[in-house]
Formats: structure tokens, C-alpha cells, sequence
């Protein structure tokens, strides 16, 4: 299998460069030339799999034999070791017709777990296979920072620095990120917002000298390896539901960059039957304005309970587009200039209810996220993060009568407790939360400033 991008300007390439190129060079994303089909005679046989041996089933169609079969198992095994249930992602029911699928009992509580704890593994596999070093750079908003230093904490010729908005990210965030005494992590605490941190990063990787000179590697959700890394999930929890065999299943998906929702839409292309993807946004309702109008508009930024899906440019919104209009790689250039230029993308007629067809949305506002989580802590007993909460919120609002419905639980409500305390719900910090609170802190604040930013990154790479 040979790796294109959605620009149709890259020569194809291997598992391997596409991992390693991030970003398209084209400027487009990174998607395979041809999806690999499952078979519903296999999907049946895949249902008594372990969710590591699913993992490999799915990945050696991507790998091209680039990565031995042995070498691949032992970097999956490794990666879900030190996830807290044996599932990895357990299915919880909740009653007749909704189960949760728990995506935070990774080191850090939230789903990016799932697939950067792959991630690191796999740089940490590469470079000790090409005798490179890995200086992996990137900012966050919370959770992707958190899991990426993680992910690579501790391993040889990989270095990783980290950029976070000073006091804007949740206090549990912070302790996540800055806990981390290993020397090859460095935490800068930027005296401005994400967008400031996102704007200095986007800047040192436009810079192609020194992206090559440091060697400079991506994490964010554009990388084609997170997003196949998230199909396993979707499988597994798809097998793992009792009645899946006769009844239509939907899944619903508390979502931001719309990553995760574009490995449920791969997984669906693969063959995987899944009856609705409900994309389940918050206040920052771009996606779903695209759903249900066809007008794709970045708007005004509002901060919400879910911060983690605070965002207003979907970046994977390009691999569905380009899927959408045919793969016509011309035709999808066209539309990322016009969004450029006109600050919209608008999609109309039969295109539009093709849409349709492969979505439902729903854009919760902060009370109904609320009102969720009281009501599912008195009715069932079981606590939602807020993200988790503007899922089930959307699942209410889509799943029909004999549907069963699949709610992703994208993080811990430990989390996010700044919002549960809100509607006065305590609760109990798992112990490994509870430890974080005691621990040193390892941060450098800095002024938003890129060429202070550059010379503490000379000093990391080039001294310490
Ligand atoms: C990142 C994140 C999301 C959004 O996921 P996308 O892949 O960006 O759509 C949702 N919930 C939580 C808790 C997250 O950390």
C-alpha cells in the first residue's frame, strides 16, 4: 500500500515517510491510495480477538511489511501495557439500548492515549532503525500534550518540547505535562493563548532549515498513524457489544478536530457497519452548521466545559472532503484555496445529502451538557466527563427506536472537574490523579516571544 496526499502533489510513499512527514509537504494530509476492505465473514471471526491482536489484524494491511510482524506485536503489546483495564478500551453498558465505550484508562485519562502511547513506540522503533534522532515538537491545548510527553517520556533519541497556553489549560492538564522529570522533555509555559502557541510552532516547521537541521517531528492529529491507530477502537467496540450481529448500531463521538470521527469514517469505508456517526460537538458548532447546511465557516471561539473540543478549524476535515468529492485531488485544492480565500467552503445538492447520509451532528450547549451529567450520575450512577456528556447529549438526540447506540468516553471526569463541581457533584480523584498534586513541577514560562522560544529549543537539542 502506497500513501498519496489529499493535494495530489507528493510522490507516494511508504508507511514509514508517512509517519515521519506529518504534514503533507503539498500542504494536504496524508491518506492511503486505496482502503483495504474487511470481509463481514472476517469481521465475525475477528469478535473472540483481544483488542492488541485486533490492533495487529487492522495495522498489517497499512504496514506494507515495512515493520516486521514480530517487531509491530511487540510495540503494540508494550504501548497497552500500562493502560489501567486489560481491555484497554472496556465497553460499559449503561442500559438496554446505550453502552459507553471508555477511552481514558490510558496514562492520561484521555483518549490520545490510545494512539500516541502507539506513537512513541514507533518513533522510538524508527529512530533506533534509521539511527536518527527525533526531536518532536508541538503545542496543546490540554490533552495531546499530555499524552504525547507520555507516549515518549524516558526513551533514547527522542526529545519532545511541548508548548501550553501559561494557566489556560485545566489544572490536572498541567500536573500531567509538567510532572515529568525525564530529561528529554521540556515543557514551555507560553504567556498567551493556544493560538499563540500554535502560531510560534507552525512557524519553526515552515522554516525548512531548521526543521531539518533539529529534526523536527509532528504529533498532532494530521499524522495518518493516529488516525488508524483510532479504527481499532472502533471495531473492537463495535464486536464487543452484545446484539451487534442483528441490530443497527450507531456511534456517537464527542469530537474537535474531527480526528477521531475520521477513523470511524475509515472504519466504516473498511466495511465496519456502523448504521450513524453522530459527531457530537459543543458551542463551537462548526461542524455541525457543515452537516446540516452545507457551509463549512469557521466563526467566533467560545470557551465552553469541554475545552478539548474548543475549536473552530476541524484540520482532518480535509481527508472527509476529499472523500466526499470523488478523491479528485484537483478539485479538493480548489476548495482549501477558496477556504483560504473566501473563509468558507460551501457543499451543496446530492453532495450535501451524501453528508447527510454519512453523518448527524449535534452542537450542545454548556447547560444541556450539565443537565447530562446530573442526570446520568441519579439515573445510572455513572459519572461523565463534560465532553463525554455533549456525546451522550447527541446520542439522546439521534438514536431511534431498536437502535443500540455507542457513546465514546474521550476522557476522565477527574479531568475536567473544574466543571463538575459546578452542579455539585464530588467526586474522588483516581489515586494516580490524587499523586500528581504532591509532585514538582518542571516548567519555563516564557513570554510569547519566538526568538526566546528558538534559543531555549537550541539549548534542549544542542546541550542538554
Ligand atoms: C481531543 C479531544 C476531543 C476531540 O477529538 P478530535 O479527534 O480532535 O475530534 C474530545 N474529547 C477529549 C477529551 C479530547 O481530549
Amino acid at each position: 500500500m502506497k500513501y498519496i496526499s489529499t493535494r495530489g502533489n507528493v510522490e507516494a510513499k511508504g508507511f514509514i515517510d508517512t509517519v515521519l512527514m506529518g504534514l503533507a509537504d503539498d500542504g494536504g494530509l496524508m491518506i492511503p491510495s486505496e482502503i483495504p476492505i474487511i470481509s463481514a465473514a472476517t469481521l465475525e471471526e475477528w469478535r473472540s480477538l483481544s483488542y492488541q491482536e485486533l490492533f495487529l489484524k487492522i495495522f498489517s494491511y497499512y504496514t506494507n511489511d515495512e515493520i516486521p510482524y514480530e517487531d509491530l506485536k511487540e510495540m503494540v503489546y508494550t504501548s497497552y501495557a500500562n493502560f489501567r483495564a486489560p481491555e484497554v478500551t472496556p465497553v460499559h453498558p449503561i442500559n438496554d439500548s446505550l453502552y459507553v465505550l471508555e477511552l481514558f484508562h490510558g496514562p492520561t485519562f484521555a483518549f490520545k492515549d490510545v494512539a500516541l502511547q502507539f506513537m512513541g513506540e514507533l518513533y522510538s522503533y524508527i529512530s533506533k532503525k534509521q539511527n536518527k534522532i527525533i526531536h518532536i515538537l508541538g503545542a496543546t491545548s490540554g490533552d495531546t500534550g499530555a499524552a504525547a510527553i507520555q507516549g515518549v517520556r524516558g526513551k533514547e533519541g527522542i526529545k519532545i518540547c511541548i508548548l501550553h497556553p501559561h494557566g489556560k489549560v485545566s489544572k490536572v492538564q498541567e500536573l500531567q505535562m509538567t510532572t515529568v522529570d525525564d530529561s528529554n522533555v521540556l515543557n514551555l509555559s507560553v504567556k498567551g493563548n493556544f493560538d499563540d502557541c500554535q502560531k510560534v510552532i507552525k512557524d519553526l516547521f515552515a522554516d525548512l532549515d531548521f526543521k531539518s537541521k533539529y529534526h523536527l517531528r509532528a504529533i498532532n492529529s494530521i499524522n495518518f498513524v493516529r488516525i488508524l491507530a483510532q479504527t481499532v477502537y472502533y471495531f473492537y467496540a463495535y464486536l464487543q457489544v452484545e446484539g451487534s450481529a442483528d441490530k443497527k448500531i450507531n456511534i456517537s463521538v464527542p469530537s474537535g478536530n474531527f480526528g477521531n470521527i475520521f477513523s470511524g469514517y475509515l472504519a466504516k469505508k473498511m466495511g465496519l457497519p456502523i448504521n450513524k456517526l453522530i459527531i457530537a460537538t459543543n458551542e463551537n458548532n462548526i461542524l455541525e452548521r457543515f452537516v446540516n447546511t452545507g457551509e463549512y465557516k469557521p466563526g467566533d471561539f467560545t470557551s465552553t466545559y469541554s475545552p478539548s473540543m474548543d475549536i473552530q478549524v476541524a484540520s482532518n476535515f480535509e481527508r472527509y472532503l476529499y472523500y466526499l468529492i470523488g478523491e479528485d485531488t484537483e478539485k479538493l485544492s480548489a476548495y482549501m484555496s477558496a477556504l483560504q480565500s473566501d473563509g468558507k467552503i460551501t457543499i451543496e445538492g446530492e453532495t450535501l445529502q451524501q453528508v447527510q447520509s454519512d453523518f448527524a451532528a449535534l452542537g450542545v450547549k454548556n447547560e444541556l451538557c450539565l443537565d447530562t451529567i446530573s442526570k446520568y450520575q441519579k439515573a445510572h450512577g455513572y459519572l461523565l466527563d463534560p465532553h463525554t456528556a455533549c456525546g451522550i447529549a447527541a446520542y439522546e438526540a439521534f438514536n431511534g427506536p431498536d437502535e443500540l447506540g455507542i457513546t465514546f468516553a474521550t476522557a476522565h471526569p477527574a479531568k475536567f472537574d473544574e466543571a463538575i463541581a459546578l452542579i455539585d457533584i464530588k467526586q474522588e480523584f483516581p489515586e494516580e490523579i490524587e499523586a500528581l498534586f504532591l509532585m514538582p513541577q518542571h516548567q519555563t514560562v516564557v513570554d510569547h516571544n519566538k526568538d526566546e522560544i528558538v534559543q531555549l529549543l537550541k539549548f534542549f537539542y544542542e546541550v542538554n
